[in-house]
């Protein structure tokens, strides 16, 4: 930064500006797995003297993480050659690198960010290439982006709701929401099967916050761990309420992400809330999204087969939607699959989203798991997974999630359509 504070000194002077760019190789920890770290370190050295080698003398090229660099580049003044310096940089790791005669080939991502077009303060502009840096690794491997201020205002956001969500579970503003879940019988659709529970934020001023924004938010920052648990607290207490209720749910489902499944105390937490609420714990479902288990398949089998124990059901999440390899389905103890909504948009005409389903409906049958159709919004989806033996079907068709009063009108009125049940 010292080095960079002169030298936009000496830009200001030349009337030039500067180009900070950040880059930082791609998986480069599998170097240091499969080989070994002397050999990662050769490497590095190698990436540094390639791009030393573009960079004039006055510039400046720094290793500023284990495989990230940061170059301050001497543009002209209207920047109309900092892409093309950037081009250079990045194609110097276009042929692989050699080392004790063994090729790497090495892709990179790069985030840049100019002085003072984008900020007159050399830290801010540091900030603001690591956003761009961060928005290209986002889009995958070797991607480039320059900072926009568009980008800020998505980080600016991003404090806001990383600030306000960790007060918003004290200040009790979150709330759960219940969307039914209808079973389908060869002779009547309509009885309700059970309900999955969905997270809302209700902001004093900003309003309803829907869950895509806060929840990956709350994935990244952690607090989707104490937020599931309330979930799950929650439900365990709105299924003893319901208790005497004629028609409310046997069943509910609420969804446990990733980082809860990874926690060492979570099986712990889960018996103990259903032990302190008395609730019966088959009328307990926990959703986990068919990626998070494929994630650490290992580390959840025991916890599957503790949480089996425990009598709580399991359903598979997203179903079809995160990997194509379904030896896990032998290893894991699951009750339910629900297939995902993006293949229930596409029915019945496209014929791809038809065939996954069908193909998908097979599976779940086959393998005797209850099946659930998510996202059905019209009669034609209904009748196509109907006629396939899907079980249970969720989706606007029915119902949106609704608060719990809402929700109890509709599975009365539900109840009256459907009186056999
Ligand atoms: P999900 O678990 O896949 O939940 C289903 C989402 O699909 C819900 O969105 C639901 O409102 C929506 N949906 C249901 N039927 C239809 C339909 O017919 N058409 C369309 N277009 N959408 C439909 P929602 O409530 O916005 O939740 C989004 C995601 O946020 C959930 O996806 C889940 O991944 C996450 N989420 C919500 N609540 C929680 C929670 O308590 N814990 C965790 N870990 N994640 C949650
Ligand atoms: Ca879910
Ligand atoms: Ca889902």
């Amino acid at each position: 930064m010292d080095r960079f504070r002169v030298l936009a000194q000496q830009a200001d002077k030349a009337g030039h500006i500067l180009a900070l760019v950040l880059l930082d190789i791609d998986h480069f920890q599998q170097i240091n797995n499969h080989s070994s770290f002397a050999v990662g370190d050769d490497v590095l050295a190698q990436v540094a003297q390639r791009l030393t080698s573009l960079l004039t003398q006055e510039e400046v090229l720094a290793r500023i993480g284990d495989d990230e660099f940061a170059m301050a580049l001497l543009c002209q003044a209207d920047g109309s050659d900092a892409l093309e310096r950037i081009g250079q940089l990045r194609g110097a790791l276009a042929s692989p690198i050699i080392v004790d005669g063994k090729p790497f080939a090495l892709e990179a991502c790069t985030g840049g960010g100019l002085y003072p077009i984008d900020d007159e303060s050399p830290d801010q502009i540091l900030r603001k290439a690591t956003i761009a840096l961060k928005e290209a690794k986002a889009l995958g491997p070797n991607q480039a982006m320059m900072f926009d201020p568009n980008m800020d205002m998505t980080s600016r956001r991003r404090r806001f709701i990383d600030t306000a969500f960790a007060s918003a579970m004290k200040k009790g503003q979150l709330q759960l929401y219940f969307q039914p879940q209808v079973a389908l019988t060869e002779t009547k659709v309509g009885r309700l099967a059970g309900a999955e529970a969905l997270m809302r934020w209700f902001h004093p001023q900003r309003g309803l916050i829907r869950p895509d924004v806060f929840i990956p938010a709350a994935e990244e920052n952690g607090l989707i761990v104490p937020a599931g648990i309330w979930a799950l607290q929650e439900v365990c207490e709105r299924l003893i309420a319901w208790r005497d209720h004629p028609v409310a749910p046997k069943r509910i489902a609420v969804n446990i992400s990733a980082r809860q499944l990874a926690c060492h105390d979570f099986i712990d937490q889960v018996a103990t809330i259903i032990t302190q609420t008395g609730v019966n714990p088959s009328m307990l479902e926990l959703e986990l999204t068919e990626s998070a288990v494929m994630h650490n398949v290992t580390g959840a089998i025991p916890k599957f087969q503790a949480l089996r124990e425990i009598g709580v059901q399991l359903a598979i999440d997203d179903f079809g939607s995160g990997y194509t390899c379904l030896d896990y389905l032998k290893k894991l103890p699951v009750d339910c699959l629900k297939i995902n909504r993006s293949f229930i948009q596409g029915l019945p005409d496209d014929w791809a989203s038809a065939a996954i389903t069908k193909t998908l409906l097979i599976l779940a049958r086959e393998l005797d798991l209850r099946s659930i159709a998510e996202g059905v919004e019209t009669q034609e989806q209904l009748a196509f997974v109907r006629e396939h033996g899907c079980h249970e079907v969720q989706g606007f068709f029915f119902s949106r999630a609704l608060p719990e009063d809402a929700f109890l009108t509709y599975v009365e009125t539900l109840a009256e359509a459907s009186p056999e049940s």
